[in-house]
């Protein structure tokens, strides 16, 4: 056998030591979960500070209690796609709710926010069209955008001029222009300029779609998410988020005006050729928003805990609950993420191709449950241990 003839096996196993050579395998980890900040690992308890979960609400008893309820009450799973026979009843009032929190006419649910993206943005544009999009955006804005077919062109993070300059330079040659954006950046954490962004979309008549998967329940008003960070609502016309962070169950979303919820049930892919969400899980994502809704106070909480974690270490004043640590190189921030657990913290190592090259990073998230005095323990170690080191390098 010649290497010409190489195997799947092969293939899969050369690509792999290649990416272990650069410190990019990635591996699996059992991690049990069973309390909101405590993970055990390899038989360790440790204090978690890389999950999305922001408000604990996954392991909330009354939200929990919720999903049995449903799946008592309608079984384990939706059977179908919603558009044939998966539409359980619980699907209209989790849209309501939604729609209600994010002020938007209308509401479609997802299976999940990837599912979302890649349905969404092939239902608005297509050939013939032109896509904007920060360069930072989440990878199934992505792929959303690719999968389109539409032109697609990526603007410097929040550079609202190089967006500007974009625009004015493909006037003309495109019939409908998207923007597309993070609300709140996943791997970064800042926020992207909503309200500008949303009055340089109306100038240009272009459609604005923000993806506020890390903005519903912790930012804005009330948590209403990052549309809501100014005085007065940004007029985004496409409000996609996710319901498996700071709502702590799964599923995706878009709020927008009745014609667009109404095209996307009839046109978006994943939607339509994809089962609906299993009762249990829209049962607990409805109470996760009841909840959210009834404790504002509770809601500023990460943020508020971010803002204690980077104003201890010197670092920039967070605007949500992600704080990261840039290390740049891989190995030595996979050696800092190990040296964390073992001091009883999970804080998992970022790489590229999910953050840019040279740009590796600890990614340390916060929620309303985190003891202020493990987070003092967490300053101390990253400012003796991670810090100090690397300014005597
Ligand atoms: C997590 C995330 C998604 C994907 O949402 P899922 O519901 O987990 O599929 C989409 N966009 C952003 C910005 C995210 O951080």
């Amino acid at each position: 056998m010649n290497g010409r003839h190489t195997s799947l096996d092969e293939f899969a196993a050369e690509k792999l030591a290649a990416l272990e050579g650069k410190a990019l395998r990635r591996r699996l980890i059992e991690t049990d979960r069973r309390e909101a900040v405590r993970a055990t690992r390899n038989g360790r308890e440790l204090i978690s500070f890389c999950c999305n979960d922001y408000l604990n609400l996954s392991q909330h008893p009354a939200i929990k209690r919720a999903a049995m309820v449903a799946t008592e009450e309608y079984g384990v799973g939706a059977g179908a796609s919603r558009l044939v026979s998966g539409n359980h009843p619980l699907f209209a009032a989790l849209e309501r709710r939604l729609a209600d929190w994010k002020q938007s006419e209308d509401c479609v649910v997802f299976g999940s926010g990837y599912m979302a993206n890649l349905g969404i943005v092939p239902a608005l544009v297509g050939a013939g069209d032109l896509i904007l999009a920060d360069e930072l955006s989440h990878a199934c804005l992505m792929s959303g955008a690719k999968l389109s077919g539409a032109e697609f062109a990526i603007f410097r993070h929040n550079d609202l001029a190089h967006l500007e300059a974009l625009l004015a330079a493909h006037r003309g040659d495109a019939q409908h222009r998207l923007i597309l954006t993070d609300g709140i950046f996943s791997m970064d954490g800042d926020a992207a300029p909503v309200e500008a962004l949303a009055a340089l979309a109306a100038r240009h008549d272009a459609w604005l779609m923000t993806d506020d998967a890390h903005g519903i329940g912790v930012v804005g008003r009330d948590g209403r998410g990052s549309s809501f960070m100014g005085k007065e609502k940004a007029a985004v016309p496409l409000q996609m988020g996710t319901l498996s962070k700071a709502v702590g169950s799964y599923g995706g979303y878009l709020c927008a005006s009745r014609a667009v919820c109404d095209l996307i049930r009839t046109r978006a892919r994943t939607l339509i050729y994809s089962t609906g969400l299993p009762p249990g899980v829209v049962a607990a994502s409805i109470a996760a928003l009841d909840f959210i809704r009834d404790n504002p106070d509770f809601c500023k909480r990460p943020v508020e805990k971010a803002r204690g974690f980077a104003r201890a270490l010197g670092l920039p004043a967070p605007e949500s609950p992600i704080v990261p640590l840039i290390l740049g190189d891989a190995e030595q921030t996979l050696a800092a993420s190990a040296l964390l657990e073992t001091e009883g913290f999970l804080v998992t190592a970022i790489r590229p191709p999910t953050v840019p090259p040279g740009t590796a990073r600890l990614r340390f998230t916060f929620t309303a449950e985190h003891d202020d005095a493990d987070i003092a323990r967490l300053v101390n170690i990253v400012r003796e241990r991670i810090l100090s080191r690397r300014a005597a390098e």
